[in-house]
C-alpha cells in the first residue's frame, strides 16, 4: 500500500490488489514506529495521522515473573515523533488508501486475489487475479510481490527461500477492556508461558505463546483448562475469560521467519514479509515492509516513468535492503533460542535475564532497544517527487 501511495504520489499508475473486502484482520500488528512517523512527517501528512484515534508509547515495558520492567525508552530519538503508535493496522491501511486516492494514477482493487503469474519472453508481465466478477488479467511492467508471509506471487516466481526456523506459535484472542484495568505491559512472561496484551480501548488483543505445533494438545485438553491458564497469568481477566467461548474464539497463527536467496525476477519484485517473513518478535516487521517499500520507490520511480528500468535496478533493491532485513532478523533469532525457547520450556520461576537487569541499573541502555525496534537498521528518507505540487 505504502508503496502503491509513494509510486502514485511520484505521478505512476499503480494497482495494488487486496484480497480481502476489507483490511479487518487481527494479525498483522499495530505498531506504527517511530521511523514511519518520520516518513510521514516527510510526506506532509503528519499532522493529519496523529489526528486518528491511536495511543502513544514512550517507554516499553514488560512482566518477568511477577517484576515489571521497562525495556526500551523512544524519548531520546533523533525523530519528531518520540514514541510508539498504536492504531489497529486497518485504520492504519485506511489512512494510506486516503493519501493514495489523492493522486489520480493510483488504484485499489478490493476483492482482487492474484493465483498466477503473467510470464512473457522470460519475464513477468503482471497477474490473474481472482474477483468476484472472475478470473481478470493485470499486466504491468513491474509486478511487485508484497502479499505477505504466505506469498502466493513469491511461490508461483519459484523464487528459494532460506527457513530461519521458529521455535513458536501464538493464540490470537479478544478479551474485553475495563477502564479500571492496568496499564499495558505488553509482554508477560512466566515460566512456562508468554502473554502479550495489547490495549485496544474497550478490549485486549492478546496473544498467547506456545511452542511450535503445540496448538492441537491445547485443545484437546479444552477451553476451560486454557481460561485457568490465561485467567492465573493476568488475574485481573478472571471474570471475564469465559468470553472465549470455545476454540473459534482463538486464533492460531503461525509464526514464520524465512528470506528469499533473490527477491527479484525480471518483471518482478517482492518486498515485505513476501521478500522475508518477519518474527513478532520486537514487533518490527511492519517497519521493515515499509522501509522496503520507500527504498523500493526511491529506486524505481523515476527509471519506471521513463520506461528504462532493468532488473538490475530490482537487484539494487535487495542490495539496500538485505543488510537491514539479515541484522533484525539475525536479532530476532537470537531472542526466539536464547529467551522464547528457554521460557517455554522452563517449568521453574524465572529469573531476570542479565540484559534486563542492566536495563533496570543503567537506564541510558533502554536507549538501544528503542533505536533498534523504532527506528531499525538503515532507515530509509523519501527521495521521489510529490508531482501534484508541480
Ligand atoms: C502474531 C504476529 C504478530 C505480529 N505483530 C507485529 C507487531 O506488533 N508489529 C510489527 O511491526 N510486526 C508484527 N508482526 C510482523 C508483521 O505482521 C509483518 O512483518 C508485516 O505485516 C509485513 O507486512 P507486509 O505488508 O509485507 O505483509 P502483510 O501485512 O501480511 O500484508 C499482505 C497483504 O496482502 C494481502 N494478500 C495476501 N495474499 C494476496 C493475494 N494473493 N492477492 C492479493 N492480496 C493478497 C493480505 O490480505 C494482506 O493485506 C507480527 C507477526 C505475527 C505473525
Amino acid at each position: 500500500m505504502m508503496l502503491g501511495f509513494l509510486l502514485a504520489r511520484a505521478g505512476l499508475e499503480v494497482a495494488v490488489l487486496e484480497k480481502h473486502a476489507d483490511f479487518l484482520r487481527d494479525f498483522r500488528g499495530d505498531t506504527i514506529h517511530p521511523s514511519t512517523l518520520e516518513l510521514m512527517y516527510e510526506l506532509g501528512i503528519l499532522e493529519e495521522f496523529l489526528k486518528r484515534p491511536h495511543q502513544e508509547v514512550r517507554e516499553l515495558a514488560g512482566q518477568v515473573g511477577q517484576e515489571t520492567v521497562t525495556i526500551g525508552d523512544f524519548t531520546h530519538l533523533p525523530t519528531h515523533c518520540k514514541f510508539l503508535a498504536f492504531m489497529p493496522q486497518w485504520d492504519f491501511l485506511n489512512f494510506v488508501v486516503e493519501q493514495g486516492k489523492r493522486y489520480p494514477g493510483f488504484q485499489i482493487k478490493m476483492q482482487t486475489e492474484a493465483t498466477e503469474l503473467i510470464e512473457e519472453n522470460g519475464r513477468i508481465a503482471g497477474v490473474t487475479a481472482k474477483t468476484p466478477d472472475g478470473i481478470i488479467e493485470i499486466r504491468a511492467p513491474l509486478t511487485v510481490g508484497c502479499d505477505g508471509r504466505h506469498s502466493v506471487v513469491r511461490d508461483r516466481a519459484g523464487l528459494q527461500v532460506m527457513d530461519l526456523g521458529a521455535p513458536m506459535d501464538v493464540l490470537w484472542m479478544r478479551i474485553s477492556r475495563r477502564p479500571s484495568d492496568p496499564g499495558q505491559t505488553f509482554g508477560h512472561a512466566q515460566a512456562g508461558t508468554i502473554f502479550v496484551m495489547v490495549d485496544r480501548e474497550n478490549y485486549w488483543q492478546c496473544g498467547f505463546v506456545i511452542p511450535k505445533g503445540a496448538a492441537d494438545e491445547l485443545r484437546k485438553r479444552g477451553i476451560e483448562q486454557f481460561r485457568e491458564e490465561v485467567a492465573r497469568l493476568q488475574p485481573f481477566l478472571r471474570d471475564r475469560v469465559n468470553e472465549l467461548r470455545d476454540w473459534n474464539d482463538v486464533s492460531l497463527l503461525t509464526v514464520k521467519v524465512d528470506r528469499l536467496r533473490r527477491w527479484f525476477r525480471p518483471g518482478l519484485l517482492c518486498i515485505g514479509d513476501a521478500a522475508h517473513a518477519m518474527s513478532p518478535v520486537g514487533g518490527v516487521g511492519i517497519n521493515l515492509a515499509i522501509q522496503d517499500a520507500v527504498a523500493a520507490a526511491n529506486i524505481l520511480a523515476e527509471k519506471l516513468a521513463s520506461g528504462s528500468f532493468s532488473a538490475r535496478d530490482l537487484e539494487q533493491v535487495q542490495r539496500r535492503r538485505e543488510f537491514p532485513t539479515r541484522a533484525t532478523q539475525r536479532l530476532q533469532v537470537l531472542v526466539q533460542n536464547r529467551v522464547i525457547r528457554r521460557v517455554l520450556s522452563s517449568s521453574k520461576p524465572l529469573t531476570l535475564p542479565l540484559a534486563l537487569q542492566l536495563l533496570q541499573r543503567w537506564p541510558i541502555l533502554r536507549r538501544i532497544p528503542a533505536r533498534v525496534v523504532g527506528m531499525g537498521f538503515r532507515p530509509e528518507h523519501v527521495r521521489t517527487p510529490d508531482t501534484s505540487r508541480h
